[in-house]
């Protein structure tokens, strides 16, 4: 048999699993809730980092403008928007984060929540001078805290973890001790996808008398998260990725109830405070999670990331898992058999258990490959220095659009 001949065999074979695990999916009905692509994208594999459009935004988007800013205009304040960061924040909560109600409430950027949240915590533990953070933590979380180390003359304590893996309990039992305030992480590595084992690293800081601030963005409506149950004390993260609220949809923010009179943020603004139309003298913040607000919140953003959100609710964050772990595992599959051999090597843990919604694939060439790719319609995105990210957004995604972005990926090569 010649060459082609058996890869075509092989082709079929894979082309076949795909339709079959596509026809058994028992999230496939989901697929048919979001917006067509577009005639030119054949296949997305980027929802870990803007996630798609869900049926049902457009048209609440307009009733919004029509309706509530074009009917109620200035009153709709007070009839309804004013509590729309508590109440979506409750349902990210419900839905995503393992957290009772009362915990999470949506905000500014993850950037911007990160920033109090990390600022409150140190704060709350006078007296000690360091906060530890890996090297291949999110940028912005690493740019935010050299800023309030610069702020507050504290001492970054960095762990230096493996980008193919990531942060580890016995590196943060090695680097907390009683000097550390603070313990930032990554709950899914955005470079390679490894989920870290949060209950084990917030225990171990807890120990050590640090507070521990998690970044869920890489998670949130992907991986299952228990807050609550891991007894984290702050977290935030990110609405437009896997929860497709849109470009630049606001953040959220977790506080654990118990600590939320103790915890004072940094940016006292009048929506904050305990009577913001009082317009009095002098900041005392509210009670509870409004007290993480500043500003007026985004009301706009947050109507599409609520309509967004029912579909993860109705799905379950348990069923989006089961199908994120079989989408990434069809990808490393696919992976092994076409591309290994072409020299790309696997940047993501093969243990399922600590693989997050993403496989990373890196090759020296990448950089240009992931160019092509986008002319062809085949949409992952790429990561510096020679990383294709492979991101599978489970209720957006089948078993199909893996076999052909792969193919694709192969053809490239
Ligand atoms: C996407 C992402 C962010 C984004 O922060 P923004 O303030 O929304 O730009 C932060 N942290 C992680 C881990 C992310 O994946």
């Amino acid at each position: 048999m010649s060459e082609t001949v058996t890869r075509n065999l092989g082709d079929d074979r894979f082309a076949e699993r795909a339709a079959r695990a596509d026809a058994e999916d028992p999230l496939r009905g989901w697929l048919e809730r979001f917006e067509p692509l577009p005639p030119d994208v054949s296949a997305y594999l980027d929802g870990n980092s803007l996630g798609r459009v869900a049926k049902g935004v457009s048209e609440a988007m307009a009733n919004f403008v029509g309706e509530q800013w074009g009917g109620r205009l200035i009153r709709g304040w007070d009839e309804s928007w004013m509590s729309i960061p508590e109440t979506l924040g409750d349902r990210i909560g419900a839905a995503a984060l393992g957290a009772g109600a009362g915990q999470v409430i949506v905000g500014e950027s993850t950037s911007v929540l990160l920033y109090k949240l990390a600022r409150a915590a140190l704060d709350a533990r006078p007296g000690r001078t360091h906060i530890v953070v890996d090297t291949d933590n999110f940028p912005t979380d690493r740019y935010l805290l050299e800023g309030i180390a610069a702020e507050r003359g504290c001492t970054l304590r960095w762990v230096e973890t493996d980008p193919g893996e990531g942060l580890t309990p016995d590196q943060v039992a090695g680097a907390v001790d009683g000097d550390v305030a603070l313990v930032v992480a990554s709950h899914v590595s955005y470079r390679s996808a490894w989920i870290a084992d949060a209950a084990a690293i917030t225990a171990i800081a807890h120990r050590a008398g640090a507070l521990v601030l998690w970044d869920v963005s890489h998670s949130v409506g992907s991986v299952p998260i228990r807050l609550d149950d891991w007894d984290v004390d702050l977290a935030a993260g990110c609405t437009y990725k896997y929860l497709n609220g849109g470009p630049g949809s606001p953040a959220f923010a977790y506080v654990r109830r118990a600590d939320q009179g103790s915890f004072r943020q940094p940016i006292w603004g009048w929506l904050g405070s305990v009577e913001p139309f009082a317009m009095g003298a002098g900041y005392e913040p509210t009670a509870g999670m409004r007290s993480l607000l500043s500003g007026t919140p985004h009301v706009l953003s947050m109507v599409a990331l609520g309509v967004a959100l029912r579909h993860l609710e109705e799905a379950g964050i348990e069923a989006v898992r089961r199908k994120s772990v079989a989408l990434t595992s069809f990808a490393l599959e696919l992976a092994d058999e076409w591309l290994v051999p072409e020299g790309v090597a696997i940047a993501s843990p093969r243990d399922s258990e600590r693989r997050g919604g993403h496989v990373t694939l890196r090759r020296h060439d990448f950089r240009a490959v992931n160019e092509r790719l986008w002319k062809r319609g085949v949409i992952p995105d790429f990561r510096s220095p020679d990383g294709i990210r492979v991101g599978l957004a489970p209720l957006s995604t089948s078993f199909a659009d893996v076999y052909r972005g792969l193919a694709a990926l192969r053809a490239e090569l």
